[in-house]
């Protein structure tokens, strides 16, 4: 089994169900070397239906430290944080990355129009496809340009996620443009792409068969010089840890990809596909 890089647990993230017992038993349970907690932040959320904010980060450390302790041999946590970016506050979270010992920094792009894409859906799945993914992309690749405290660059398809179209996907072709300029940026800064597995499992459970990441996109990617990629399942519940990694990391296989990679300490580790 590979690294889980991305996973929430109910005790910092309010929209997550899963315990720490549950995800260190579940994980255990799997085989999974390593699962890295990437607890939401979302620093001055101008969204008032949005409970998802910031929590302590000093009682976050102190907690984690605890946490290390259960954890059974063959089993390691690594203490991680997903931030949601927003141009106003990039500097403040360059930070707060620099100042607390993370193994991992996950940024995000949560906002359309300076709101979630969730509470924003009406808007956001109105505009034709090509048009709303330019938007989206062409933000990832302002935030992946404007800030450098973080380690991976999450869920490029998450503008996808609460589409009602379920024939719908994020495709390089969609916006080849946005999707270079962010690849140029991540590569230049050496950070790794995310292929997030959620989407995937949420078009799956909506019926649909096409669930995989765009071949193109990971072909483009990797032709850009793109070597960093990391897998992670994005859980919010137990059931969702790992979940379709056989699957994704097969196809990423057949797409060119040989190895993927983990952040301890701020470091990326690779892994064998
Ligand atoms: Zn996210
Ligand atoms: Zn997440």
């Amino acid at each position: 089994m590979l690294t889980d890089s991305h996973n929430h647990t109910c005790h910092f993230s309010p929209d997550a169900k899963t315990t720490i017992d549950e995800l260190i038993m579940t994980a255990s349970s799997l085989c999974i070397p390593r699962v890295a907690i990437t607890e939401h932040y979302e620093l001055d959320n101008p969204d008032p239906e949005d409970d998802i904010g910031i929590f302590d980060l000093d009682s976050y450390l102190n907690t984690f430290g605890e946490w290390k302790k259960k954890c059974p041999a063959g089993l390691e946590l690594l203490m991680g944080i997903e931030f949601g970016y927003r141009k106003d506050i990039a500097s403040r979270l360059d930070d707060i990355a620099d100042s607390y010992p993370f193994d991992t920094v996950i940024l995000s792009n949560h906002m359309f129009y300076d709101r979630d894409v969730y509470y924003n859906r009406d808007i956001v799945y109105s505009l034709p496809v090509k048009e709303r993914q330019k938007i989206y992309i062409g933000r990832m690749a302002e935030m992946a340009d404007r800030m450098n405290g973080y380690d991976i660059i999450a869920h490029y398809d998450y503008i996808n996620k609460y589409n009602p179209d379920v024939s719908e996907s994020v495709m390089y072709d969609g916006s080849p443009k946005e999707f270079d300029d962010l690849f140029e940026v991540i590569i230049s800064k050496e950070k790794a792409l995310e292929i997030n597995t959620s989407c995937y499992a949420a078009r799956k459970t909506a019926g649909d068969r096409n669930i995989l990441p765009d071949e193109n996109l990971i072909r483009r990617y990797l032709d850009m010089g793109g070597r960093l990629v990391s897998i992670g399942s994005d859980s919010h519940t137990k059931e969702a840890l790992s979940q379709h990694f056989k699957e994704v990391s097969e196809y990423l296989k057949f797409c060119g990809i040989k190895e993927v990679v983990y952040f301890s300490k701020r470091r990326p580790y690779t892994e064998g596909l």
